[in-house]
């Protein structure tokens, strides 16, 4: 069960603190306290875990401070979208906006290798309006003699590139807490530059320890890509790990499914799990076309195969994309094989505008139609 409290409850009033009371005195439950501070309110939830079907939500309801009281119908208890769940689905991060009704593309380095690479790429996301990039700096590979990317040296020269262009946020996978820590600082130096949205890949999705880092620390939204070879329902809980330590800020990633049904693709393409998490689900939704497809194969029709699963995945609504590009890709030190050239930005932007533009003409299509089937 969930008590959703009044807007900007403050935690030392005397009605907070006979909330307090009260639900401690209450057998066989225990709760949670979520706080989420906005730019306009801070929103208050008691997360009531234990006996709950014995309480009654009218009675709590008349609870001091309440405003609002609903009834956990999924798992996800934080992340869940339960019965008459209303609450907003998105947060805001260094002045880009996450959530279940937008989009935002990620195009950037699958791994950063070197200055040159970086400031070409940046240059070009700035200028054709896009705010946001990926650049890997901690790369987790098969092999141990593959490049593991340039840690925590590149993160200077990256984070100033990014606010030389106007790039607001990177998405950046971790594998280690200590990873957290180095961003943090390297930020402090940098002067914040840029914001970072911390990814956790396929590999970590049930790296319990990483992820409980990651859910403690508030500074950064975290991108929690599914786990390759586990059910939605084990990737989703790991998302729930996040955010019952305390961070929902959070996106789903669906980067495709090892297996060789996916053949002659890297991976199994999963997108059609957008709507799906987005029901089960308050987080915003993202698809990473490379690593699914992992190739520059493309069909009859001459469209590549990463940008037709890209339209797929945004015309069953996703909310951002993660997507590898390279200014010279023969070069490139990691998945050079699937990234898309610079020159492709502007077709690749344009073509995700066509299926934007068709997922909300669907979308008023199924309201035209709601109460007549
Ligand atoms: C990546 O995005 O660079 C990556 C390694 O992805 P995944 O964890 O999906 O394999
Ligand atoms: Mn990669």
């Amino acid at each position: 069960m969930i008590l959703i409290l009044k807007p900007d409850t403050d935690e030392k009033s005397p009605d907070y603190l006979k909330l307090e009371e009260y639900l401690g005195n209450l057998h066989d439950i225990r709760y949670r306290i979520h706080r989420e501070t906005g730019k306009i309110q801070t929103l208050t939830e008691f997360y009531l875990i234990g006996d709950t079907d014995k309480l009654s939500a009218e009675d709590m309801q008349q609870l001091p401070c309440v405003e609002r009281v609903l009834r956990i119908s999924a798992g996800y208890h934080i992340l869940g979208r339960h019965q008459d769940d209303k609450r907003s689905t998105g947060f805001e991060y260094n002045g880009v906006h996450f959530g279940q009704d937008n989009l935002n593309i990620f195009a950037g380095l699958c791994a950063v290798d070197n200055p040159g690479h970086v400031e070409i790429m940046m240059k070009a996301l700035h200028s054709h309006g896009e705010v946001c990039t990926r650049m890997g700096a901690y790369k987790p590979r098969t092999s141990p003699y593959s490049f593991q990317g340039h840690g925590k040296n590149c993160l200077h020269y990256v984070f100033e590139l990014a606010g030389k262009y106007g790039i607001k946020v990177i998405s950046m996978e971790v594998t280690h807490e200590t990873h957290i820590e180095e961003i943090h600082s390297v930020l402090e130096q940098t002067g914040h530059p840029t914001g970072i949205m911390l990814q956790i890949g396929t590999r970590n999705t049930q790296n319990f320890e990483l992820l409980k880092s990651a859910g403690r620390q508030k500074n950064f939204p975290v991108l929690l890509k599914r786990g390759f070879g586990i059910t939605l329902e084990e990737s989703l809980n790991a998302a729930e790990y996040l955010a019952s330590e305390g961070n929902s800020h959070i996106i789903f990633g669906l980067r495709g499914m090892k297996t060789n049904m996916g053949d002659p693709h890297r991976n199994f393409v999963d997108f059609a799990h957008v709507p799906v998490v987005k029901r089960l689900t308050r987080m915003p939704v993202c698809i990473d076309p490379s690593h699914s497809v992992g190739t520059r194969e493309r069909g009859a029709d001459n469209i590549l195969d990463v940008m037709h699963v890209t339209a797929q995945g945004v015309i069953a609504g996703a909310n951002m994309i993660l997507v590898d590009f390279h200014p010279d890709p023969g070069k490139a030190l990691v998945d050079g094989p699937q990234a898309l050239t610079l020159a492709e930005l502007p077709y690749f932007i344009e073509d995700v505008r066509i299926a934007e533009n068709a997922y909300q003409n669907r979308i008023k299509l199924a309201e035209k139609y709601r109460n007549t089937l």
